[in-house]
């Protein structure tokens, strides 16, 4: 099987500006770009979880801020078994526009992945808009865990949400059950670009 037919593709989805591109490049081991303008080129990282030995290729689609039209192309979301719904707390307008994005994932893929909801920029929390208690609700109405984090200032919370996703969804997909969950040392293997 070639690298990328055996690896889980997840994808993060939401409005432009609530940190998306962010979150990946953090989580690839670079720093925190505070002058990133929105993403132009489509591409995705590659992380390897451990568990007892066994390795597990995980594939992080950034868009390329198709989303500024409302929309997705079918090709970014198909495939995909992990999704994360990203808002950001000072804005309010990012997280109600939530259900929109669920929606057209939903419209796209004809089996349910693990949804997530993302609440970005905790750093700005005294400008906060969405209370967390909000976002638990409606995470919970479609059955999502909630992860409140910030680029900017926290690389490991993110990366660590995307091991519990995967328990998630290898127990809902495959039945397996994970004891013991680690991000492997040499974790980033490339960035790729795929259009
Ligand atoms: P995207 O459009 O969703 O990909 O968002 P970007 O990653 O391009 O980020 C949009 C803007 O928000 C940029 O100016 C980032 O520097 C800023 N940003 C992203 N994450 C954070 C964060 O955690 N805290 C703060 N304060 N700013 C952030
Ligand atoms: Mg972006």
């Amino acid at each position: 099987m070639s690298d990328d037919q055996d690896s889980i593709k997840v994808i993060l989805i939401g409005d432009s500006g609530t940190g998306k591109t962010n979150l990946i490049t953090v989580a690839a081991g670079y720093e925190f770009d505070s002058n990133s303008l929105s993403t132009t080129s489509c591409s995705y990282i590659q992380k390897t979880y451990t568990k007892h030995n066994a390795d597990y290729k995980v594939n992080i689609w950034d868009t390329i801020g198709q989303e500024k039209f409302r929309s997705l192309t079918k090709i970014f979301v198909k495939e995909s078994k992990i999704v994360i719904l990203v808002y950001d707390i000072t804005n309010k307008e990012t997280f109600e526009s939530l259900p929109f994005w669920k929606q057209l994932v939903d419209e796209i893929l004809d089996y349910t992945p693990v949804f997530a909801v993302v609440g970005n920029k905790m750093d700005l929390y005294d400008k906060e808009q969405v209370k967390g208690d909000e976002a638990d609700k409606y995470a919970e109405s479609i059955g999502a865990k909630v992860l409140l984090t910030s680029a900017k200032k926290d690389s490991e919370s993110f990366c660590n949400f995307i091991g519990e996703l995967l328990e998630d969804y290898l127990l809902k997909d495959k039945g397996e059950r994970i004891d013991s969950f680690a991000l492997a040392k040499d974790n980033i293997i490339k960035k790729k670009n795929c259009c």
